[in-house]
């Protein structure tokens, strides 16, 4: 799958006595696949905040020169992806804001859904959805927060000493829809989960320091030990005195199964389970679900793999290569408009046609999002003299947008909206299609299927969304976004 856009990256580390700036871009380095469009690092040594973020990718954005002002043993960090219109500087996090003679840094992964109802109780915000207004460093949801918890925060400053923690505790139980925090202060960091838990965010453990991240995966690369995942409705504040665990909501969990099926890199775990290993059962049971005859089995390369060797497992059909991979693209898009990312599907993938001529495919597929990239690739397998594509998905149609911080765009532009299978397999010129049933999908988990956001493929969404329609009218307005992960 490769249309749709992905949630954003946090990454947060205390360690006293050692520099962890370059800790810090080594984890943005690791959960660079969440997004590529800006990269920051907010870093303190415990009297100063320094903040350095840009447009780019993590290696695009610091060298040695850009780490060298991040002094201190305390940072957080962000990767982020945004949509037309709202790429740009601004708009990249950490987001700081100073309050009096203290301040604070903020890093968000999710989507609010009550961004109107707290900008109006905040009354007159100047700029606060104003691109223009220089007022605010930022026009997303994350900027929302960071002038809620600005306003408690100072009301803490004047009565208990800087206390973002206090501040914390007033503002978390108002906000709705996904949010993966990373926060610090010059003294403390701190790490929050939604009480859905929608984006994943773990806890690990450094030699003398604690570390948090969106995926286990960016603990490897630090040196951490995984501890545990935070839990939905947990605060982690981590300061000298250690970690403390504050529950300021009861948890319903709600994981995005997304980050199962396409989102998390593959050697991360969710729920205790190898995302590689679920993706691998999903190719199982998409296999038992949708036998086919045919003579190669294929991966869409490279969030299609797992899925294909487990079909093919399964199957005892042989699995082979349809198509190299740039190994240099990654999901990158730089003009994300549906002319461009049909140039991009040559740039990223060239057919293998000794591989491919008059074979019988079945190739597998994570996802079909807005489907301008699939159908291009069943066009080159047919044009590489494949006799038969039979295409396999490992998920179900996705019906419906997201709204908790995945932009997939419009509904009208996906795929599934309103076409049935029948359809959609003439439109993607194909042999035959099948898509993964829900329920094999959460079985292929390993998790408990309650435990799970599944708005996209059931509709059925966790926490109330605005109206669809309302997405609509966002969507039409490219100056605003209020989804932004
Ligand atoms: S709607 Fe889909 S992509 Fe969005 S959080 Fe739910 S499962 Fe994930």
């Amino acid at each position: 799958m490769a249309d749709a856009r992905d949630a954003c990256g946090v990454f947060g580390i205390y360690q006293p006595g050692n520099e962890v700036a370059q800790l810090t871009y080594l984890g943005l380095y690791a959960l660079q696949h969440r997004g590529q469009e800006s990269a920051g690092i907010a870093c303190s040594e415990g009297v100063t905040t320094t903040v350095v973020k840009d447009m780019g990718l993590v290696t695009q954005v610091f060298d040695e020169r850009r780490l060298a002002p991040l002094d201190g043993h305390l940072a957080i960090g962000h990767v982020r992806y945004s949509t037309t219109g709202s790429s740009n500087w601004r708009n990249a996090q950490p987001v700081y804001r100073p309050v009096g003679d203290a301040g604070f840094a903020i890093a968000h992964n999710g989507n609010l859904t009550n961004t109107a109802q707290l900008s109006d109780e905040l009354g007159q915000l100047p700029g606060i959805f104003d691109p223009n207004d220089a007022t605010l460093d930022s026009t997303t949801d994350s900027e929302l927060i960071g002038e809620l918890l600005a306003r408690e925060y100072d009301d803490a400053l004047r009565s208990d000493g800087r206390d973002l923690e206090q501040a914390l505790l007033k503002v978390l139980p108002r906000l709705e829809g996904a949010f993966s925090l990373v926060l610090m202060d010059e003294a403390h960091v701190f790490g929050v989960r939604d009480p859905h838990g929608i984006r994943p965010l773990v806890l690990g453990r450094v030699d003398g320091g604690w570390v948090l991240a969106s995926e286990s995966a960016a603990l490897d690369i630090v040196g951490a030990h995984f501890l545990r995942e935070v839990e939905p409705g947990e605060l982690i504040a981590i300061d000298a005195s250690g970690l403390r665990s504050i529950r300021y909501a009861e948890p319903t969990p709600k994981l995005c199964v997304f980050e199962f099926v396409y989102i998390a890199r593959p050697d991360t775990n969710l729920y205790g389970q190898s995302v590689h290993s679920a993706r691998q059962r999903m190719g199982e049971e998409l296999a038992r679900q949708a036998p086919v005859d045919a003579d190669m089995v294929m991966p869409v390369p490279e969030s299609g793999v797992p899925a294909a060797q487990g079909f093919a497992l399964e199957s005892g059909i042989p699995y082979g290569d349809g198509f190299v991979k740039n190994r240099y693209v990654g999901r990158t898009f730089i003009n994300p408009d549906q002319k461009t990312r049909g140039n991009n599907v040559r740039i990223k993938l060239n057919p293998l046609p000794s591989n491919i001529r008059g074979k019988r495919l079945v190739v597998v597929e994570d996802s079909i999002v807005r489907g301008t990239t699939t159908r291009q690739i069943i066009a080159m397998l047919r044009a590489s003299g494949a006799t038969e594509v039979h295409f396999r998905v490992s998920s179900p149609p996705y019906r419906w947008p997201c709204f908790y911080g995945l932009d997939t765009g419009k509904r009208s532009d996906l795929l599934a909206a309103d076409m049935s299978v029948g359809e959609i397999s003439d439109y993607l010129g194909v042999d035959s299609l099948a898509y993964l049933d829900l329920d094999r999908l959460l079985t292929a988990t390993g998790a408990p299927s309650e435990a799970f956001c599944t708005a996209c493929f059931s509709g059925d969404y966790p926490v109330a969304v605005p109206d669809v329609d309302t997405k609509f009218v966002l969507e039409s307005d490219a100056e605003i976004d209020l989804r932004i992960g």
